[in-house]
């Protein structure tokens, strides 16, 4: 939902940076045995990510003979940890966004493995795989693989979804709900557009911001109720069109100016519907 700056760090330089401090000698020399590895599958990854095909990459399980549980250490244990070697990467990674770019909304609290880690073991430390995010998507992505390129979700350091308008809603008078939706814009691909319906399906996205829009009318209703009565209908209509020209000149494909666009749109939200739908 949000692009982020790629992180520049080289994959090999991070890994044998974490692995520093392994004092058991077999495992130590386990580890950098497979420093290559990470190298060349941190170099396939980015062939892959630009081309956006990272569906197509290989799981890479007991990579060196060690098991991901073991190698998941070199994350938990190595890196993320708070006295970790390579804690200063996590880091920089963590504070590239406040908000996270896969939701668009929710405050980061996490490091997500785009590819999981469970099934990419060689790319657990490589920080083009590694993307803050938001407690909930972290959870809701979960260890899931895409099997096709319609079915992967938005990659923030590698995918461009943001130069075109692609989130919509639409009102619902009779339920008295917001309805996030992606319409396809006409330069899409059916894969780019089947991408972004993946990627609102698999964080939730439509039941999310279809609360926040119920909330945010709330927090404007009594400033609604004061336009209407001033000024009528085409006063509350020209709020909403004012609104959502704002939220989109800050983020196009927002939920919130998904959210006055369909308000703007709508003849019976602008002459009170607002208050039912706010009642929800
Ligand atoms: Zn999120």
């Amino acid at each position: 939902m949000r692009k982020l700056a790629k992180p520049t760090r080289d994959a090999k330089s991070v890994y044998e940076l974490c692995i520093s401090r392994v004092k058991k000698a077999t495992l130590k020399a386990s580890l950098t045995a497979i420093s290559p590895t990470v190298q060349a599958e941190a170099a396939s990854y980015e062939i892959s990510a630009t081309a956006g095909s990272l569906h197509t990459m290989a799981t890479f399980p007991n990579i060196g003979g060690l098991s991901n549980k073991e190698f998941n250490k070199v994350y938990t244990g190595r890196m993320a940890s708070p006295k970790a070697p390579g804690r200063a990467i996590y880091d920089e990674i963590f504070i590239s966004s406040k908000i996270c770019p896969l939701c668009g909304h929710g405050k980061v609290t996490t490091v997500d493995h785009h590819l999981p880690k469970a099934h990419y073991p060689a790319l657990t430390v490589t920080p083009i795989n590694l993307v803050p995010a938001c407690s909930d998507c972290n959870k809701l992505k979960d260890d899931v693989i895409s099997t096709a390129a319609s079915r992967q979700t938005i990659h923030p350091y590698y995918d461009d979804f943001d130069s075109e308008q692609w989130l919509f809603a639409d009102i619902n008078q009779i339920e008295r709900v917001f309805y996030f939706h992606v319409k396809k814009p006409t330069s899409w691909s059916q894969t780019k557009f089947l991408r972004a319906k993946f990627h609102l399906k698999t964080f939730e996205l439509a039941i999310l911001f279809s609360l926040h829009a119920i909330e945010e009318l709330n927090d404007r209703l009594l400033t609604l109720e004061k336009i209407l009565a001033a000024g009528g209908s085409q006063e509350v209509m020209d709020d909403f069109l004012d609104t959502a020209e704002s939220c989109k000149s800050n983020h196009l494909n927002s939920w919130k100016t998904a959210m006055y666009q369909a308000l703007a749109n709508s003849p019976w939200s602008c002459a009170g519907g607002f208050r039912d739908l706010a009642a929800g």
